[in-house]
């Protein structure tokens, strides 16, 4: 079974801004991950909002839910912190703070190529919140950012990078990001051996 899958990534502003642009495409290149497309783009609120699914009123719901299963795990009071305990109204300024996160300044999108990629990546990318990631992973060794800490500040958990979740994401998102002419097919050296 042929396992090669493509996968979008996002080098998310923070990125960017903290100079982390070539450590981080570095570690995909290293691993063997081939890059496909790639650039540097500055999106519209239009895009973010079609980025992550922003009208689908179960994603908002279950990124509220997620939210509150976090302050859980932390054992904090969600009361503190947010103006609303449910979920769909947690979830709909989750939702503006992502547009706001995606929006604030360039990111790099990428497009990558290699066997079981989309898990790869997920993998190198690590968990959600950097002090929940492990270490060795993007997340984990670039932040500390705790899960709530987000909420408090009223803005997204700043964690470096958007990896595809799964093959009907990665489709969605190649198409979302990149033109057929963007996209170039070529030989790594391995390739040729
Ligand atoms: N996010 C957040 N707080 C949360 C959950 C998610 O700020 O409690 C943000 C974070 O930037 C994350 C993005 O929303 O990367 C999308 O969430 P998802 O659950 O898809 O996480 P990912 O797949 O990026 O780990
Ligand atoms: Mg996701």
């Amino acid at each position: 079974m042929d396992f090669r899958q493509q996968t979008v990534v996002l080098l998310k502003p923070d990125t960017v801004k903290r100079g982390l642009v070539g450590e981080i495409i570095s570690r995909f290149e290293k691993v063997g991950l081939k890059i496909i497309a790639m650039k540097m783009v500055w999106i519209s609120p239009d895009l973010a909002k079609k980025h992550y699914p922003i009208s689908r009123e179960d994603w908002i719901e279950s990124i509220g839910k997620r939210a509150l299963e976090t302050y859980k795990e932390y054992g904090r009071d969600p009361g503190e912190d947010l103006d609303s305990l449910d979920p769909k109204e947690i979830g709909k300024k989750m939702a503006s703070w992502l547009v706001d996160f995606l929006t604030e300044g360039p990111l790099v999108a990428m497009l990558l190529e290699g066997g079981n990629a989309i898990n790869t990546v997920r993998k190198m990318t690590g968990h959600t919140f950097g002090d929940r990631a492990l270490p060795g992973t993007i997340r984990g060794d670039f932040s500390d950012e705790r899960g709530y800490v987000g909420f408090v500040e009223k803005r997204s958990a700043r964690n470096l990078v958007h990896a595809s979740g799964n093959v009907e994401e990665a489709e969605f998102e190649k198409k979302l990001w990149f033109k057929e002419n963007e996209i170039h097919q070529y030989k790594r050296v391995e390739d040729s051996l």
